[in-house]
């Protein structure tokens, strides 16, 4: 079976979004202040309220049922409260997949083995330490703008992409 993390915010829910326009609400814009932010956050309801992105829940289903796929959900925190919050959540929707709360100051790729894994997420910097530990970076986009990495839109395109044979090496390693 082929490795699998999938980034959580921005991937699987749609919390990116949610917390950009909460953050704009209320004139948040500085970087401690948003930390802030996210720390006194209620992480139960801020998930609810975000709701998933394109049914991905139902889509991992179909990727974990496929066997092609050893998933687990690979999710940066910042506090032990969203931690709580998103291992509830996933406990409902996805409980055969294991979700891994990796706090902000720790690399995705430090934090489990990288090498010969896809990491799926919507997050460059996260993709590049992947790529530097010799795994397989994986850019999900909603907009399907290029970029270094291999896009994709939708999870289940990653169906398309097995047996992997090379197919998610870099292209242009210098276009930033
Ligand atoms: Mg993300």
């Amino acid at each position: 079976m082929q490795k699998l993390y999938l980034d959580c915010d921005g991937v699987i829910l749609n919390t990116i979004f949610n917390s950009y326009k909460l953050l704009r609400e209320q004139g948040i814009t500085r970087e401690e202040e948003i930390i802030a932010y996210y720390k006194q956050l209620d992480w139960d309801a801020f998930i609810t309220s975000s709701g998933e992105i394109d049914n991905a829940s139902l889509k991992i289903r179909t990727l974990y049922e496929s066997r092609l796929f050893d998933i687990k959900i690979l999710t940066h925190v910042n506090s032990e409260k969203e931690a709580l919050a998103k291992k509830n959540y996933f406990r409902g929707v996805l409980p055969e997949v294991e979700v891994i709360t990796v706090f902000k100051d720790t690399k995705k790729a430090d934090a489990v083995e990288a090498k010969d894994a896809i990491l799926v997420d919507d997050y460059l910097g996260n993709l590049e330490d992947w790529y530097e530990k010799g795994g397989i970076p994986i850019k999900f986009s909603d907009s399907g703008k290029e970029c270094q990495f291999v896009s994709i839109t939708n999870l289940l395109e990653l169906f398309a992409l097995m047996p992997l044979n090379g197919k998610t090496k870099r292209r242009g390693v210098n276009k930033k």
